[in-house]
């Protein structure tokens, strides 16, 4: 299930310009899997003036379509890496879903995390889980 999902994520992932100058979108690729087993991607966008947003909250915004919270294990990755999710994306989880704080995040090839150790002590719930 693990492989699974790190392949999904890279089956999305592979940067291309888009049609204004120094935007590019799928630098990095994510994929996240909701606890009812259903799987979810995206893609990032970067914009030449700053704007932009994560590849994870792209594939969230995906799950919520289908009116889904609860994410169960997530990942992004560039072609040749793993990356941990940013500070923005580890609060977005929780703020969908406090159970989030059990999401399993992969960290690397072989290392899983809890996203509630990304977030020790989280402000919603002093950090009880
Ligand atoms: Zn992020």
């Amino acid at each position: 299930m693990r492989t699974e999902l790190i392949e999904a994520a890279r089956a999305v992932c592979g940067e291309f310009t888009l049609r204004e100058k120094w935007c590019f979108a799928g630098t990095v690729g994510a994929a996240l899997r909701t606890r009812g087993g259903a799987i979810y991607t995206g893609i990032s966008i970067d914009l030449g003036c700053g704007l932009g947003f994560c590849a994870e909250v792209a594939a969230i915004a995906e799950m919520l379509k289908n009116r889904e919270t609860r994410i169960d294990t997530i990942v992004a990755v560039t072609p040749n890496r793993i990356l941990p999710p940013c500070g923005r994306c580890r609060e977005t989880m929780v703020q969908l879903d406090r159970a989030n704080l059990r999401t399993k995040v992969i960290i690397s090839e072989t290392q899983n995390v809890l996203l509630g150790d990304l977030l020790p002590d989280h402000w919603l719930d002093g950090g009880t889980i």
